[in-house]
């Protein structure tokens, strides 16, 4: 086994199994607010986990916003994946770490990228809409909550978005796991569970079991904030149910109706005008 960082590429560590598989790669602070993730990924360095065949990355990606306490330095480290985005931006924190990590996210075959929330305690998957997401969220069988984005985020392009993740005909296959709120102590412990699962499960230790309290939520479209003044009337905890007609917020003195029987996912605090406030989902 070796251990170190590929083509010296700061705060990734890679271990090599002892013998040929796939390329595994488990990913926190995407975020910089949110050290959940790194907590897990640091746990995993420092017990030098290795896989059983293949090679395991293990990375943090925005390390520079979480040196500043903040979510990103310049732009949004989980809506610029895409490589004309990363190419046309040369001043931005975010897209130069993003092109120093882009070699690596071509040659991994399974990622797991840990999240937190600013609201909903609950653990959940995040994953594109395509059969091979949807198979691996299932094969993990817990977070038992999958949050799906046809077309892949809708303000942006997720790091699970970039490239062969999106190719619903390659193998390539990544997902985010939310482990709770930023600043819950249990956050970081639900984190590297999800790691621990993801390991297990990808790499075949334990038999993938059908759960069958497994919840699917499909983000049909954004509740785009009009003013600058949007107030949630619902509580801001996530995966809310609401029928058609019912006031769920207000917005500029404006009622917000659910254009139909619905569910409230990722409720963002104080929305500025043109910012998505949440997304309206449908249970599948
Ligand atoms: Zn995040």
């Amino acid at each position: 086994m070796t251990a170190g960082q590929p083509e010296g590429v700061p705060f990734v560590w890679s271990f090599e199994g002892s013998r040929p598989g796939p390329h595994l790669m488990i990913a926190g602070l995407t975020h910089g607010n949110e050290p959940a993730g790194r907590d897990a990924v640091l746990r995993l360095v420092e017990k030098s986990v290795r896989p059983l065949a293949g090679r395991l990355t293990l990375a943090l990606v925005n390390p520079a916003a979480a040196a500043l306490g903040r979510r990103f330095v310049d732009r949004d480290m989980n809506r610029l994946w895409r490589d004309d985005w990363l190419d046309e931006d040369s001043s931005s924190v975010e897209a130069a770490r993003a092109r120093e990590l882009r070699p690596l996210l071509r040659q991994v075959d399974v990622v797991l990228d840990l999240h937190t929330t600013t609201f909903v305690a609950r653990p959940f998957f995040v994953i594109a809409d395509l059969a091979k997401t949807r198979a691996l969220a299932d094969r993990m069988a817990w977070p038992p909550t999958q949050q799906l984005m046809p077309g892949g985020c809708v303000d942006g392009r997720h790091l699970t978005d970039y490239g062969r993740f999106s190719d619903p005909g390659h193998p390539a296959v990544a997902v985010t796991v939310e482990c709770g709120t930023h600043d819950a102590a249990a956050s970081a412990g639900v984190a590297l569970e999800a790691a621990r699962r993801f390991l297990d499960v990808v790499q075949g230790r334990v038999p993938a079991r059908p759960n069958a309290s497994i919840e699917r939520f499909r983000t049909k479209e954004p509740c785009i904030a009009l003013t600058d003044r949007f107030v949630l009337r619902i509580p801001s905890t996530g995966f809310v149910a609401v029928r058609q007609g019912e006031v769920v917020a207000m917005d500029g003195g404006r009622p917000v109706e659910a254009p139909g029987d619905l569910v409230i996912v990722s409720p963002r605090p104080d929305p500025r005008a043109g910012q998505t406030a949440f997304l309206w989902c449908e249970r599948c």
